[in-house]
């Protein structure tokens, strides 16, 4: 049977005259996605996606498994086209849904019509088809309001297609669609997060790790590897770049009073991370930081942390709270690797009390022990990038 893939779009869809560059982003990122999965053919046309496979040694079920975790997708079915005809309509159905409809206890056929020259209104061919399946499928109840299988048929100018209930797609905009980001990513839970909602609004993602060794062990960074990996299925391809932090944190556990030690290293992680944005057209900061969280996440450290670069800096989840924030990371599969317990550069020399006010003159101030650009210089010379793409 001509069995395909039916996606709708999302929000790309009110974009007016930017709508082609935002499908043709759609359809590459689909592609490329799907690749592994076999050949494909990927089109647009009415607001809807196809994608058709090109042969036999398709795997449909892993392409319809990674189709809801692309971006810019509000719904997706598995569908089968047939021929524009009522009867052949029916006997599709029949054939195609019957498994379903015999699993379900009611139904009701929703016809939409965008070829106008077929010959019957949605109204009459819902009623149609919607006759002969109850008469096929006794024991199955018609019912309009809540049924549990909606039947449905779609008579498109290529052909019509017939598919079970819709079910919910990944949302948001096609990843590229609005720029590109440096994303900090910890290997904690709410990294992985902040930077799975970036992707969402459309946004392409580089991740950095700042990464402090042997402080923090080979299994930290693999963590964070892994996490790319697993964020990889929304964000598409990314290059892990992990930078060495150690000098860094030692030059400020030497030099820099104690209680600021937290957020200088903070301010570091800002300018090597603007730098990074900056050398890849990046327009953006993203990072996880949650308001109170931590004495590092007031909004005094914060106004600190950012000052000393002129990129802004997007917080996706600074008002969640955690219990949120845990949800997201369950449904997207990054709780389980976020809570392995390997230590993170930023509680290797945690300050014993450090300062939730900062002032940003004391600040400077302290920072000035510190060769800062010749630090930062060094750091970013030193970044190794991983392929993180499975
Ligand atoms: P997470 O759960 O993401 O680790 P957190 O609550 O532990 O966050 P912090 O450790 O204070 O918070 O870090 C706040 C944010 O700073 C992180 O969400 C991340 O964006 C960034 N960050 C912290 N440590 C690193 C690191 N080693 N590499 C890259 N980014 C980091
Ligand atoms: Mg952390």
């Amino acid at each position: 049977m001509n069995d395909m893939i039916l996606l709708k779009q999302g929000e790309m869809v009110l974009k007016g005259l930017n709508r082609k560059s935002f499908e043709m982003r759609l359809i590459s990122n689909i592609k490329r996605r799907l690749a592994r999965y076999g050949e494909f053919d990927v089109y647009c046309l009415q607001s809807a996606v196809y994608v058709e496979p090109k042969d036999e040694n398709c795997d449909m079920d892993g392409a319809f498994d990674a189709v809801h975790r692309i971006f810019g997708i509000v719904s997706v079915s598995r569908a089968v086209a047939c021929e524009k005809d009522k009867d052949a309509l029916f006997e599709t159905a029949r054939e195609y849904l019957g498994g379903a409809m015999r699993a379900a206890r009611s139904f009701k056929v929703e016809a939409k019509r965008s070829d106008k020259s077929f010959p019957m209104t949605s109204i009459e061919l819902s009623q149609y088809v919607g006759g002969l399946l109850s008469e096929a499928f006794p024991e199955t109840a018609v019912d309009v309001h809540t049924p549990e299988l909606i039947v449905n048929l779609e008579i498109r100018d290529n052909a019509a297609y017939v598919h079970g209930t819709a079910e919910t797609g990944a949302g948001g905009m096609p990843v590229g669609s609005n720029g590109k980001v440096v994303s900090l990513l910890s290997g904690g839970i709410d990294s992985p997060v902040s930077t799975y909602m970036a992707a969402k609004r459309g946004v392409g993602i580089i991740p950095v790790h700042f990464f402090s060794f042997p402080y923090t062990s080979e299994m930290a960074k693999q963590k964070v590897v892994e996490l790319s990996r697993l964020l990889g299925d929304y964000c598409g391809r990314m290059k892990l770049e992990i930078v060495p932090f150690t000098h860094i944190q030692e030059e400020i556990r030497d030099k820099c009073p104690e209680e600021y030690s937290t957020v200088i290293m903070r301010r570091f992680m800002m300018r090597i991370s603007e730098k990074i944005a900056l050398s890849n057209g990046c327009k953006a900061i993203v990072t996880g930081e949650n308001l109170g969280q931590v004495a590092s996440q007031t909004m005094e450290a914060m106004g600190v942390t950012e000052e000393c670069i002129s990129l802004p800096v997007i917080r996706p989840v600074v008002c969640m709270d955690k219990s949120e924030i845990i949800a997201v990371a369950r449904k997207i599969g990054t709780f389980e690797t976020s809570i392995l317990p390997y230590e993170d550069c930023c509680t290797v020399f945690t300050p014993r009390h450090p300062r939730t006010r900062p002032r940003l003159d004391e600040v400077l101030e302290a920072e000035r022990a510190l060769d800062t650009d010749a630090l930062v210089e060094e750091a970013f010379a030193g970044i190794e990038r991983i392929d993180v793409s499975r």
